[in-house]
């Protein structure tokens, strides 16, 4: 285990380790948390006491986890005099499993977003953001229950690289004037540029790691979401190296769509991004796992989540080849910090996300009946409370203990 420089290891419990891929799970588990800001501390109380209690549920005391907190944001400014200290990627890194609250983006101190330098040095390569309905939540459409999506973002490219240069700058003049003297392409002097990258190793692991989930959960297809018509060398060739791959590493476990019948293989599909955002609205129960890229996966997911109660109900994870670090999809609302108002349903959500994660199933399921049997009983936060009628409006912390009645 490392040495940590502000940090106490826990002295009870046991490391999360992995072997030829796969996560080994000890019945006593160190997962470090962070509390997250603005909300992040009411919410945290809440769904903790959540998933001790979905953990003791099922496991009846042969299973516990034991929680670590680590400092990211305001606190650990506080205590520690930096917005995100080494000790706790290394936690991360040496536990593998991880959740946390929402992080405030300090202003100034030269950190883009605490939540991109958390994914980026961890590799944390692909957001992924399962989407469903829980029956009772109020849903602008019809058929809210026919949601049932599982969508692959990726983390590290595309917009998200962060790659651009000001306009008036002297980079973007040197860089206007090279793409013309050298590459033949004109680019409007006033320009600010910025630089779109995807490339094979990116685009393949992620679509790899969608194609594996497809196969571990018995979803019948992948969506390769793509804006491929237009963007040919970029997002078309997303496409085509998603399709490449599951001809490569899964080619008897998957077949292209109009290729004949599935025969209990995943389908293999893809989809230009506008009309994606139709399909899903119009013909929702024909997607399951979606795999895209950086800037079409940001607008599909908040798509997806408004279709089935919004961001309150949004859980989500980042995940690389060595940690899984577990979210709540929203920020940190801070005019309800402290308040014990917010809905803690997505935190909680995402701890179930975790437990599946971990191969502790039961204990997400439980989790996730609860929430659906408080809401179908119309006991909610003020977010749901004003849309549902009849609906009996309850603080965060009175929420967290309907859902412990109702595990
Ligand atoms: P936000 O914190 O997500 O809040 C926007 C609005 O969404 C809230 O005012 C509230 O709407 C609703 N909302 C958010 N969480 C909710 C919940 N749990 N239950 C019910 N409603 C919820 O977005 P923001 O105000 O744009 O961002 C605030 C800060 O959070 C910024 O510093 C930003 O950088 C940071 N942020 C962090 C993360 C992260 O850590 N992953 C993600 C996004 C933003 P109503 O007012 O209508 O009730």
């Amino acid at each position: 285990m490392p040495e940590f420089k502000h940090l106490t290891a826990p002295s009870e419990g046991t490391a999360i380790t992995g072997e030829n891929g796969a996560l080994v799970v000890p019945d006593d588990p160190i997962i470090p948390y962070i509390e997250g800001d603005g909300i992040g501390p009411d919410i945290w109380r809440a769904a903790v006491r959540v998933f001790d209690g979905a953990v003791s549920k099922v496991f009846e005391g042969a299973k516990r986890v034991v929680w670590f907190e680590v400092l990211a944001g305001e606190k650990a400014h506080e205590r520690t005099g930096e917005w995100l200290p080494a000790d706790t990627l290394e936690a991360a890194r040496a536990y593998r499993v991880a959740i946390k609250g929402p992080l405030t983006t300090p202003v100034g101190g030269g950190i883009r977003s605490l939540n991109v330098s958390i994914r980026q040095l961890l590799d944390l390569y692909a957001c992924v953001r399962p989407v469903r309905y829980f029956r009772g939540t109020p849903s602008p459409v019809r058929n809210p229950e026919q949601m049932d999506v599982v969508i692959f973002r990726e983390n590290t490219e595309d917009v998200y690289s962060g790659i651009e240069w000001e306009q008036g700058s002297e980079e973007v003049r040197r860089l206007i004037e090279y793409l013309e003297s050298q590459m033949g392409k004109r680019v409007r002097a006033d320009s600010g540029v910025g630089i779109k990258p995807i490339s094979i190793t990116g685009s393949k692991r992620l679509v790899r790691m969608a194609i594996r989930y497809a196969l571990d959960n018995d979803r019948s297809s992948v969506t390769l979401v793509h804006k491929g018509n237009i963007m040919k060398f970029t997002e078309g060739a997303f496409r085509d190296w998603g399709y490449e791959l599951a001809a490569e590493e899964f080619g008897d476990r998957t077949i292209k769509e109009w290729d004949g019948e599935p025969d209990g293989r995943v389908v293999m599909k893809d989809r230009i991004a506008d009309s994606m955002l139709q399909q899903i609205l119009t013909r929702t129960s024909e997607y399951s796992v979606i795999a895209t890229t950086n800037l079409n996966g940001d607008y599909l997911s908040d798509a997806c989540a408004a279709q089935v109660g919004g961001l309150g109900l949004a859980p989500g994870a980042n995940i690389g080849d060595e940690v899984g670090f577990f979210e709540a999809t929203h920020g940190t609302a801070p005019k309800y910090a402290g308040k014990d108002v917010i809905n803690p349903s997505s935190v909680m959500l995402s701890g179930a996300m975790m437990f599946r994660y971990m191969g502790w199933g039961e204990v997400a399921t439980r989790i996730e009946d609860a929430i659906e049997r408080t809401i179908q009983q119309k006991t909610v936060t003020y977010d749901l409370h004003r849309l549902m009628e009849g609906a009996t409006r309850l603080k965060t912390s009175e929420y967290a203990d309907a859902v412990i009645a109702n595990l």
